[in-house]
């Protein structure tokens, strides 16, 4: 009658069509799946952190002290010490002026995007960032000008051709969630002072874990101060929910004002803003960067071993490592044939990924144990070849 039968079973005809699945316990290294333990390779929880006791505790002492919910959009009911703490906490942390929260890194990128831009600006975004950047973008009613993947020449021809009556927004991921490259700052820094633009770089999945002290790519590529608009998330490496920007004092005024997805939704709960300060007293902590190691240690074997067994890691320089496939079929297969022999990798297909992309994503945690990877490895490998993936 409505049509939604035949839209879905379009979905399974092409082999895109995607269900949700119930895990038992938290997102540790090793998680329930249909009453099994298995081996989590797939989560963004990179540090750990999701089920540390440290956040677990500060989360418990804020519902006790301050109840479960923020009552509604902080212009509305005010501003919780918690959120200003956090929010003075992430600024000292980037080192930048002034912090802003955002309800998650979907809200944080729909919100920033036309709170910045709109009609008589150009957006120039890599043609590999995350769908809440595109999202934004066309939200925004500004032109969207999409480069090539991580290339620089290309951008700079299309800044000194494009005409702009308005404002210039670079915007790039600092790492590519589906690739697991890094974007290259420092040249996109250079590119930003050349056409005086402004530069913007997702961090999702570089806060808390790269750089010499986990502040991310614009810490790991040494331009943390050319950055204008540094915005990351919460609920990745940090364990927790949410996002932030980080910038000047103008940028986080202008964004309060103007930001959709700020002023029109109930902000975060107490209990997530504790385990946000929590994660990043830990990140600055010697645990933390014997975490960082630990991460960095795991994924190195991972992707090493992979690209030695003929696999194709796309580049992959971080904790997310892809495995190249093609199809969306076949990565399927793969990703189903892995799941019962107790390893959890999740297929990615179409729209995240551009058609005849398709790959495994595996994700590495500090706190996978190596002869857990070993076992991954050998699987993966066994699977890839019966597949014919290598
Ligand atoms: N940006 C990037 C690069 C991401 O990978 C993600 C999440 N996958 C987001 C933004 C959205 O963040 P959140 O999950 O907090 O909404």
């Amino acid at each position: 009658m409505n049509g939604f039968r035949e839209e879905l079973e379009g979905l399974r005809q092409q082999g895109l069509f995607r269900s949700l699945r119930v895990v038992g316990g938290p997102q540790a290294g090793r998680v329930l799946l249909d009453g099994r333990e298995v081996l989590l390779l797939c989560s963004n929880n990179y540090l750990g952190l999701a089920d540390h006791p440290a956040l677990k505790e500060a989360s418990i002492r804020a519902v006790e002290r301050y109840g479960v919910s923020s009552g509604a959009s902080r212009l509305v009911s005010g501003t919780m010490e918690l959120h200003d703490a956090l929010e003075k906490r992430l600024a000292a942390f980037k080192g930048t002026e002034s912090a802003l929260v955002f309800n998650s890194g979907y809200a944080a990128n729909t919100g920033i995007i036309p709170a910045l831009v709109g009609k008589g600006d150009v957006i120039f975004s890599d043609r590999l960032n995350h769908a809440s950047i595109v999202d934004g973008a066309l939200l925004s009613r500004a032109r969207f000008v999409r480069y090539p993947h991580n290339d620089m020449a290309a951008l700079g021809r299309l800044l000194a051709e494009t005409d702009v009556a308005g404002r210039r927004l670079i915007v790039t991921d600092g790492v590519f969630s589906m690739d697991g490259d890094l974007a290259p700052l420092a040249e996109l820094a250079a590119l930003r002072r050349k056409y005086g633009a402004l530069l913007m770089v997702d961090d999702a999945h570089g806060t808390g874990v790269l750089g010499p002290t986990g502040r991310g790519s614009a810490e790991l590529c040494g331009v943390p101060g050319e950055v204008d608009i540094q915005m990351g998330t919460l609920g990745k490496g940090l364990g927790s929910c949410g996002a932030y920007v980080a910038g000047s004092r103008e940028l986080v005024e202008l964004l309060v004002n103007r930001a959709r997805s700020f002023i029109f939704s109930t902000a975060l709960p107490p209990a997530v803003l504790a385990a946000s300060l929590a994660a990043l007293d830990l990140v600055d902590s010697p645990a933390g960067a014997n975490l960082r190691c630990r991460l960095a240690r795991n994924s190195e074997l991972f992707r090493n071993s992979l690209r030695d067994a003929g696999f194709d890691t796309m580049g992959s320089e971080t904790q997310i490592v892809p495995l190249f496939v093609g199809d969306a079929e076949p990565t399927m297969e793969f990703s189903r044939r892995l799941l019962a022999e107790g390893f959890f990798v999740q297929g990615i297909r179409p729209p995240t990924v551009p058609a005849g992309s398709c790959r495994l994503r595996c994700t590495l945690m500090a706190t996978h144990g190596e002869n857990d990877l070993e076992r991954a490895v050998a699987a993966i490998g066994r699977v890839g070849r019966e597949l014919g993936v290598v």
